[in-house]
């Protein structure tokens, strides 16, 4: 049982899309939804046939697009995709969004590059410490460059990036990339093609690896040890090395693609799950029990504990967003909401995936689900087990003291 959790739990990545607005978090959201079976129906934001404005049964699917945290499958590995407020401002909600997270998509407009409000967000994500991946978006537009947004990347965030692909055609030719790990090449036609890099692009692809090679070997020993020995780095090492620095935060994997186009979707889900951590792969985090401070684990053995990160109301009834970062909660148990010594009983337990709210029995260590059952619990506040009692987010979350990763 405990062999099947901790499993189930290392294919799980809780993670958010930070990005400027109108950088195409929407448009990506909905492509990855589509790609992992969640939605069946494309839409494009340009014409106002998005999943969520198209008619009633479209405003229905509006549920997994803007609901607070939608469950998809990809590659025999659960995805939570956490929403995280557009605006950016130091709200409590954004702050808590962050929180929750294990991981981010940093997205960039391709012509833009990095703009203030990614900055801001970046600078947020930093303070909670969120490994991140980037992806840079709308290849496909007139001016798109992703050399100068990769410059930005550098300049302004003040972190090394790691470009693991190499365009295939420019602006409106933009028709896929090389991955220079793999040193394939995929492209989109009506569908993925993967195949042998094009001999036209061979050179700057291997131009390209190498400065990889380099950029990492500077970073990391295992990488300089099989530079040194080899002259060069295999597939499996840079695969190591690349995740290490990727959960570190020493460097920044940097993917590129059109959402618009359904280009560079496929790779972008499987970085998810390449570079961005499992729940028991964060920090612990850290709470506040009669005054002291303790550690909880993500184990679902340990005593549960759950921060509240969102409330809705629905047609399914008060929807209570959690984020469960110890213990197990089964369908009918009584939790306390532990600020305010208020006992919760949980009836319901969901997740938002396919269109619908899937009823589940438990919930453990490391998920997110929403729950019906709570009558009074606000965003901020700790279920947990009336026996172990434990607040989560005692103060302001920005406290240095209790604000953890
Ligand atoms: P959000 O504000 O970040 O959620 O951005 P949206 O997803 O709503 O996209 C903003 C605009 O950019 C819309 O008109 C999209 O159709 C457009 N857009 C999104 N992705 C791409 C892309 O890859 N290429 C181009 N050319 N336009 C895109």
């Amino acid at each position: 049982m405990r062999t099947n959790l901790d499993h189930l739990l290392s294919r799980l990545r809780n993670v958010g899309i930070l990005a400027h607005v109108d950088a195409g978090k929407t448009t990506v959201t909905e492509r990855i939804l589509y790609l992992t079976g969640t939605i069946h129906k494309r839409g494009e934001v340009h014409d106002g046939t998005t999943v969520t404005d198209f008619d009633s049964q479209e405003r229905d699917r509006g549920i997994t697009i803007f609901a607070a945290a939608v469950s998809c499958d990809w590659d025999g590995h659960s995805i939570n995709l956490i929403d995280t407020p557009g605006h950016v401002d130091f709200s409590d909600e954004v702050e808590r969004s962050l929180r929750v997270l294990d991981g981010a998509v940093a997205l960039f407009d391709a012509v833009a590059g990095v703009e203030p409000q990614s900055e801001s967000v970046w600078r947020q994500a930093d303070r909670h410490g969120v490994p991140r991946i980037a992806f840079v978006n709308k290849m496909d537009r007139p001016g798109a460059d992703l050399d100068a947004a990769v410059d930005s990347i550098r300049q302004r965030l003040h972190v090394t990036p790691l470009v693991v692909q190499l365009p295939i055609g420019e602006e409106a030719e933009f028709s896929g990339v090389i991955d220079l790990i793999k040193m394939r090449a995929y492209v989109w036609n009506d569908g993925l093609v993967e195949c042998p890099v094009p001999d036209a692009l061979l050179e700057r692809a291997v131009r390209r690896r190498r400065l990889l090679e380099e950029t990492v070997a500077e970073l990391h020993p295992i990488a300089l040890d099989e530079f040194y020995a080899r002259s060069t780095l295999s597939a499996e090492t840079l695969a190591v090395v690349l995740r290490d620095l990727s959960l570190s935060g020493t460097g920044v994997v940097v993917l590129c693609g059109s959402a618009y186009r359904n280009r560079g979707i496929e790779p972008l889900l499987d970085a998810v799950i390449a570079y961005l951590p499992s729940p028991q792969e964060v920090p612990a985090v850290q709470g506040l029990s009669d005054g002291a401070l303790q550690e909880r684990v993500a184990d679902p053995a340990a005593p549960f504990a759950a921060l509240v990160f969102k409330v809705s109301s629905t047609a399914t009834g008060r929807l209570t967003y959690l984020r469960v970062y110890s213990g197990t909660i089964r369908k009918g148990e009584t939790v306390v909401d532990a600020g305010v010594g208020r006992t919760e009983r949980i009836s319901r337990i969901l997740r938002v995936q396919a269109d619908q709210h899937v009823e589940v029995h438990q919930a453990v260590a490391g998920d997110i689900v929403a729950v019906v059952g709570p009558k009074s619990a606000r965003s901020g506040a700790t279920l947990c087990a009336p026996a172990a009692p434990l607040v989560l987010e005692p103060a302001a979350v920005a406290d240095p003291v209790v604000s953890v990763a």
